[in-house]
């Protein structure tokens, strides 16, 4: 904890990772690149950025991280995920590219690209009781829904619709949206809660 905060890290193989350092920074975490088992032993939370989760599955094999990211999940190390990292955290991802592994850890069933091509990228306010009155800004980017949420996953935020685009299971936690784009630390700040409860 060299700058009092909470050491975080955010998986920085690929995807929008340095976004996700800054505002974690922003909030007083010491937040750090996670590329390596190493530095993944040394925090006390991780965040799973937006990307692309059939690449961010082959470089965590590839570099020797889904094992001890697994791990890490199964232990119960607050983990975040963001779109491509809600997808890495799902226990079963629907419209997954042949050979395509998650993390898993969450007892959730998401789609891929749930939106289509007519409607790659989307903003809308969503209600989110757990993050206080104000309606959340969401962007979502090619982004996943949750299509089937099973027994202790509370579901913190719903489309219109009712498709489910966040949720809450212990210390996981996952939106189909990036809130670390839109400036509302909300998101982050309930992260930041779980962190120092658990650490
Ligand atoms: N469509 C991407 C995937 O399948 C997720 C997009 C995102 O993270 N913005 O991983």
């Amino acid at each position: 904890m060299s700058k009092g905060g909470p050491v975080v890290g955010v998986l920085a193989l690929q995807g929008d990772f340095r976004e996700h350092i800054a505002v974690l920074a922003s909030l007083g975490a010491d937040a750090r690149p996670v590329r390596r088992p190493e530095e993944l032993d040394q925090v006390a939370g991780l965040v799973i950025p937006g990307g692309e989760s059939s690449v961010m599955d082959k470089l965590s094999r590839a570099f020797g991280l889904a094992q001890p990211l697994k791990d890490a999940i199964g232990a119960g190390l607050p983990v975040y995920g963001t779109c491509a990292g809600l997808i890495m955290l799902a226990d079963r991802v629907l419209d997954a590219i042949n050979g395509q592994q998650s993390l898993g850890g969450l007892r959730i069933a998401v789609r891929r690209n749930a939106f289509g091509s007519q409607l790659d990228s989307f903003e809308t306010d969503l209600d989110i009781p757990v993050l206080g009155e104000a309606p959340m800004h969401a962007v979502f980017i090619r982004a996943p829904v949750v299509e089937e949420v099973r027994d202790g996953v509370t579901a913190l935020a719903t489309l219109t619709d009712g498709r489910v685009v966040a949720v809450e299971q212990g210390n996981l936690l996952g939106t189909s949206f990036h809130p670390e784009m839109t400036g509302d630390t909300r998101f982050h700040e309930y992260f930041l809660g779980k962190v120092r409860a658990a650490s």
